[in-house]
């Protein structure tokens, strides 16, 4: 079955398959090193079920044996191979077995063709508004970062009474990879092995909100913040429970210079956390006065606004990754600055940002009475970076310049339409009720 393999290669393969094949307890931890004729090979290009049986284009990254199958099994059905589809992100991941994978050489090379045009479509519609989830990182990091996490090891989590599947590698401690559930506390965010012990546990934690100050409810949702130095546990729980669902390569261990804001649904039996974001503590602030320049201080000051967004899978579509953008901006704009998110963005976080922004500014030009603005005005107003506004006006081709002046082209048609594409504006935050005084760091 193996496209022209070879023995040699197929040894390889063989060993990178013992030795990544620790995964899960049913499967043998001592593959014999025979050489599979009908095995497909790392880097074969064939077609495997996504979604609903729908047959997509993927790249074979990894096999294993399955220990307990009959010998009478056909031609490589005792194996099964981890694939990543060709153009899907890699949350999509997984393990297929033998049977439901097939290769059609001519199909692989016009499918090939067709990605390579949509890509080439899909540059050209982001040119403005790139997003490169691998800024920052040279080739070597980018390969250690794919290799340390190319294998989800955790299948499925369950949240309190939520459960979903997991999508990335996260790195919890060893024995907790060879699991099919990893239970959580829904409120403190310890994470157990086994049903069992999360009961014990849940009859023991008198934990009921996050542990920080609540600094703002509305008649759905409350959010604490959480401070990373204060609470190193807690907010270790918080991003290991998130690596879970996010792809960050730049997860930072370092957890005391950031401040977690916490998003909780309540009820009568507490605060369950649905999301969060987290931000840099300023450590931009001048501490010497003597040496205080206001072009230094501008030069050096920190923009980013948060560091990383997550909404957790079963929350999503409540409009929770929205409040959060909408908050940041918030707290922005009660400490007097303009900022940004840090980028890289997740490809999800970046489909939202764009969108938030997209509705809060065109929105704001739909309700401007006036007949000049300057983006200095609508940055001070709205909290978003002038840089960023400028690229969005200008993806939007809404901002001309003419003879030496910038203008803005809103017909009140086009501005409706542009909103509308946006979708949904997100559970609204509202400002009033936020009780909050910026964070000082001495
Ligand atoms: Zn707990």
């Amino acid at each position: 079955m193996a496209q022209n393999s070879t023995g040699n290669s197929l040894i390889k393969f063989l060993k990178h398959i013992n030795f990544k094949n620790t995964i899960k307890k049913h499967y043998s931890s001592t593959l014999n090193l025979e050489i599979r004729h009908d095995a497909y090979q790392e880097g074969d290009l064939i077609f495997a079920p996504l979604n609903n049986d729908v047959y997509q284009l993927a790249k074979i990254i990894s096999c294993r044996v399955i220990e307990d199958f009959s010998e009478s099994a056909k031609e490589g059905e005792d194996l099964e191979y981890y694939v990543h589809f060709e153009g899907y992100n890699r949350r999509n991941d997984k393990w297929v077995p033998h049977k439901l994978i097939y290769c059609d050489s001519e199909e692989v090379n016009r499918q090939q063709i067709m990605r390579r045009d949509i890509q080439t479509q899909q540059d050209q519609e982001e040119e403005f508004l790139p997003n490169d989830e691998d800024a920052g990182m040279d080739d070597k990091s980018i390969k250690a970062h794919e290799q340390s996490t190319m294998f989800r090891t955790i299948e499925w989590v369950q949240i309190g009474t939520h459960k979903c599947e997991a999508w990335y590698f996260s790195p919890y401690p060893e024995e907790y990879h060879k699991l099919d559930c990893l239970f959580i506390c829904h409120y403190c965010l310890s994470y157990f092995q086994c049903d069992e012990d999360m009961e014990r546990h849940s009859q023991r934690c008198d934990s009921r909100y996050p542990p920080g100050h609540e600094i703002y409810r509305d008649d759905k949702v409350s959010v604490f913040e959480v401070d990373g130095a204060k609470e190193p546990i807690y907010c270790e729980n918080l991003s290991l429970v998130s690596k879970l669902f996010l792809d960050h390569k730049n997860l930072s261990y370092e957890l005391s210079p950031f401040l977690f804001y916490c998003l909780c649904e309540y009820n009568d039996e507490g605060y369950q956390i649905a999301g969060y974001f987290s931000k840099e503590k300023d450590f931009s602030k001048p501490t010497d006065t003597d040496s205080f320049s206001p072009e230094k201080f501008e030069k050096e000051r920190n923009y980013n606004n948060l560091s990383c967004i997550l909404v957790f899978p079963f929350h999503q579509r409540k409009g929770y990754g929205k409040f959060l953008i909408s908050f940041s901006y918030e707290l922005g704009i009660l400490e007097g600055r303009q900022g940004t998110p840090e980028t890289p963005l997740s490809d999800l976080g970046h489909r939202t940002y764009i969108s938030w922004w997209t509705f809060k500014l065109l929105t704001f030009l739909k309700h401007f009475s006036g007949e000049e603005i300057s983006v200095s005005d609508i940055s001070q107003q709205t909290g978003i970076l002038q840089s960023d506004i400028i690229k969005l006006f200008e993806s939007f081709k809404i901002l001309r310049y003419q003879q030496g002046d910038h203008f803005l082209v809103t017909p009140k048609r086009l501005l409706k339409t542009l909103i509308k594409k946006a979708g949904n504006p997100g559970h609204p935050v509202n400002p009033e009720l936020i009780h909050w005084a910026p964070f000082e760091f001495y």
